[in-house]
């Protein structure tokens, strides 16, 4: 029994060190592959291409993008920290549509490029109360996951329901779907399904989603997935309706 104990211990640990220089590996590729898009642009630029109004405006919208998912990967690490560290959360009412519009922005030129669409069907006057840091990350890695994993001319919906216990903000696509096996250890960190690894070769870190985990139960709220595979993924995060007047009092 004694042996069986320790060679369980021996192979967890096997794992998690397995984990962790995948991680560096993939964490390594992922901040790579910016980098060098942004370099190699940037001195293409500067030594003449410049000149043609057309490759500048292209190759400017490049480094932009890059930029942006270097930004981005950075963020993921520094927001695990930051969740381990503890944090504190500000409750304020926010106009759920218009937030949600704004944050879509930024995914103007990555959806064009991909010939996605994306529906905002939150009702206009849906106001919320919620921590809005913890919201955009939500956010953000779900709709960037509803682009990465989707099928060319894909859509991407992000809709709201609500009860008398909490509020749902849903975000579905009608990418390459999870394998019934994957689905269980999505929030896991490091994972990522075979699908993407192999067939899609979509590039990722497998911090998102375990990210994305970590901060719903920090709140008090719940993460479920409803996939199919080819044919789309819906995941649904419930936050719970927190007191308005009761937030204030614990402020003061
Ligand atoms: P990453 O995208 O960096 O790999 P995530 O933690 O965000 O990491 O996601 C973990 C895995 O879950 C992904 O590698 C992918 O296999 C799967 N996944 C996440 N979102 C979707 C989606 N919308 N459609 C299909 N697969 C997804």
């Amino acid at each position: 029994f004694h042996i069986l104990v320790i060679m369980y211990d021996i192979s967890d640990i096997i794992n998690v060190k397995q984990m962790q220089i995948d991680f560096l590996r993939n964490a390594s590729h992922e901040l790579k592959t910016p980098i060098t898009a942004i370099s190699g642009f940037t001195k293409t630029l500067l030594s003449g291409a410049m000149d043609d109004k057309k490759s500048l405006v292209e190759f400017l919208k490049i480094i932009d993008q890059q930029s942006d998912q270097l930004a981005s990967l950075v963020q993921d690490v520094l927001t695990i920290s930051h969740i381990q560290n503890g944090t504190n959360y500000v409750y304020k009412p926010l106009a759920l549509h218009d937030f949600v519009n704004s944050e879509l922005k930024s995914y103007d030129s990555m959806l064009a490029n991909n010939h996605l669409t994306i529906h905002n069907q939150i009702p206009e006057h849906v106001e919320v109360n919620t921590d809005t840091t913890i919201l955009t990350r939500i956010l953000r890695n779900l709709v960037s996951n509803a682009i990465k994993y989707n099928q060319p001319n894909g859509e991407i919906t992000i809709s709201y329901d609500d009860n008398d216990s909490y509020w749902q903000l849903i975000v579905s696509d009608t990418g390459i779907g999870i394998a019934q096996k994957d689905i269980s250890r999505l929030f896991e960190r490091f994972y990522r399904a075979d699908d993407s690894r192999t067939k899609q070769k979509v590039s990722g870190t497998g911090l998102g989603l375990s990210i994305v985990k970590e901060m719903v139960d920090a709140i008090g709220g719940t993460i479920h997935v409803k996939s199919q595979r080819g044919v789309g993924s819906t995941f649904t995060v419930e936050f719970p309706l927190v007191d308005e007047d009761s937030q204030t009092d614990s402020e003061n």
